[in-house]
């Protein structure tokens, strides 16, 4: 048994005659390090009416019965999540389409980024979807399925369909807006846990989304506009953790941007040169974050390593993608990184982005031999994805490149950069092309998804499913698309919202 220890007051035993499970399609350590699926799940554990249970892809038993639970609420965060959601569903004795659910069955549900930016590939299995910022939606649709309970699923159904935010396939495409929550209260690490994957270890959200706006990044897109969690807030709830544990660690994927991230640091700093022991990281640095104030606290905090995101080797096609960093600031950031102490970086880069030529790729490869001949004993390394067209981004149109294409381009910047002394992995480029096809993916993937499920879900069970469905998988992954078609996921409103996306499609492609 796993020793956790609550951070509110939670209610152990209570006297609710509604019941939940609240899932992660995972394992119990990655769930426990998942700071949005553990704070849904306090924000619901917080009602007195509610029982709710967390459960995960390791589950052996549960507390609350099968047959009394009334709502199961699913995280579903990675395109290849419907694996693991098919088979717990199906552990569970829960039919997958919600169609051949009964009233004897839960209300299924998911929210998650996957299924907010492009739910219709998974229409069929969910009673409804929380499409963006769930932590308020998810208190008012808990209670309006508990205070419905007896009615008919359809009644229930018709009622969450009028909530903003949520989305009810039953009652067909109609505009969903994405919610977007204010932040005034900071979220972090409600229970903290020894089997957790970054064991006993305290995250809290510094920002969310990111200005950036890189051209292919769902999770700028998704989450936009960039906030800020209020220093004030943020200090408290570090205290918070520190009282429990001695390891933090900052989220959001632009945390250098806030206003008082200096601050922040300095703070931590502080309080480990008045002999505090505090092992703090942070997620990802941008260049122009990478200060020696910054350094210096990461490495007294134990940090050795750290990563930067230059995503392409030339400037020519970082601007394309809207990654505006030059050449100089990157070595200038290398520069401060090794001056005040950190041992290496990884850079991460994309291989396959829109109008990348074989130059743009050379160009990795000669930055790669410019900073390892000026930052000797520097740890420098890569690691890189390809490219896979996110619905609701300006690059949603371009389709990806073909595989062998694409693993040519890989073995060319491993085998180079290997030359060149330095370690250089590369995603799987044939996973890279399935996750593409679930991305764009559409209404009619529902029994193509049941059979790559029953046949293994592995790669050799996508191409046979897509074959004897019939699915033309290339098109959803190859086709660069018409800007005025009507995508799957139109009808999810999220702000900048469609005309911008073409406007910037045009401006990027055209630098
Ligand atoms: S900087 Fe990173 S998080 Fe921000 S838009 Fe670009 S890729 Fe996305």
């Amino acid at each position: 048994m796993n020793k956790e220890t609550f951070l509110y007051p939670a209610i152990h035993t209570k006297n609710a005659n509604f019941n939940m499970w609240f899932a992660f399609p995972g394992p119990y350590s990655f769930a426990m390090s998942s700071l949005g699926f553990l704070w849904m799940f306090k924000s619901i554990d917080e009602l007195e009416d509610v029982n709710v249970e967390r459960i995960y892809s390791d589950t052996k038993a549960t507390h609350l019965h099968r047959q009394n639970i009334n709502l199961l609420g699913f995280s579903f965060s990675f395109d290849t999540d419907f694996l693991t959601i098919f088979s717990m569903l199906e552990h569970y004795r829960i039919p997958l389409k919600s169609s051949d659910r009964c009233d004897g069955d839960p209300l299924v549900f998911a929210g998650g980024p996957v299924v907010s930016a492009n739910p219709q590939p998974y229409k069929d299995f969910f009673d409804f979807f929380i499409i963006g910022d769930g932590e308020d939606v998810n208190i008012e649709v808990v209670n309006l399925c508990r205070e419905n309970k007896n009615k008919p699923k359809n009644t229930i159904l018709k009622k969450l369909s009028e909530i903003e935010g949520v989305y009810v396939p039953l009652f067909g495409k109609k505009e969903v807006k994405k919610l977007t929550k204010r932040l005034s209260e900071c979220i972090y690490t409600p229970i903290l846990s020894g089997g957790a994957f970054f064991k006993n270890t305290f995250i809290l959200e510094v920002s969310r989304g990111c200005a950036n706006r890189c051209g292919f990044c769902l999770a700028s897109y998704l989450n936009l506009p960039l906030r800020f969690m209020p220093y004030d807030e943020l200090i408290n709830v570090i205290n918070l953790g520190l009282t429990h544990t001695n390891k933090i660690a900052l989220l959001g994927a632009q945390i250098s941007a806030h206003p008082h991230f200096k601050d922040i640091c300095k703070y931590i700093y502080e309080k480990i040169l008045g002999g505090a022991n505090i092992e703090m990281s942070v997620s990802s640095l941008r260049v122009d974050a990478i200060t020696p104030d910054v350094v210096k606290t990461l490495v007294a905090a134990g940090q050795k390593n750290s990563t930067l995101a230059i995503e392409a080797g030339s400037e020519r096609l970082r601007r394309v993608i809207n990654k505006n960093i030059t050449e100089d600031q990157i070595f200038n950031a290398v520069r401060i990184a090794k001056d005040n102490g950190l041992k290496g970086l990884k850079f991460y880069g994309m291989i396959g982005l829109p109008t990348e030529t074989e130059e743009d790729l050379k160009e990795i490869i000669n930055l790669a031999a410019k900073l390892k001949s000026e930052f000797k004993g520097f740890d420098i390394s890569f690691g890189f994805s390809s490219f896979v067209p996110k619905p609701h981004t300006p690059f949603q149109w371009c389709g990806r490149e073909n595989t062998k294409s694409l693993e040519a381009k890989a073995c060319f910047v491993k085998r180079e950069l290997h030359k060149l002394g330095i370690s250089a992995t590369v995603s799987s480029i044939k996973w890279d092309y399935w996750q593409a096809v679930l991305s764009r993916g559409d209404e009619t993937f529902t029994d193509f998804l049941i059979d790559v499920y029953q046949n293994g879900g592995k790669i050799g069970a996508f191409k046979s499913a897509a074959k004897a469905r019939n699915i033309n998988t290339d098109y959803y992954a190859y086709a660069d698309l018409m800007l005025d078609d009507n995508l799957p996921w139109d009808f999810i409103d999220i702000q900048p919202g469609k005309e911008f996306l073409i406007k910037e499609h045009n401006r990027l492609l055209n630098l």
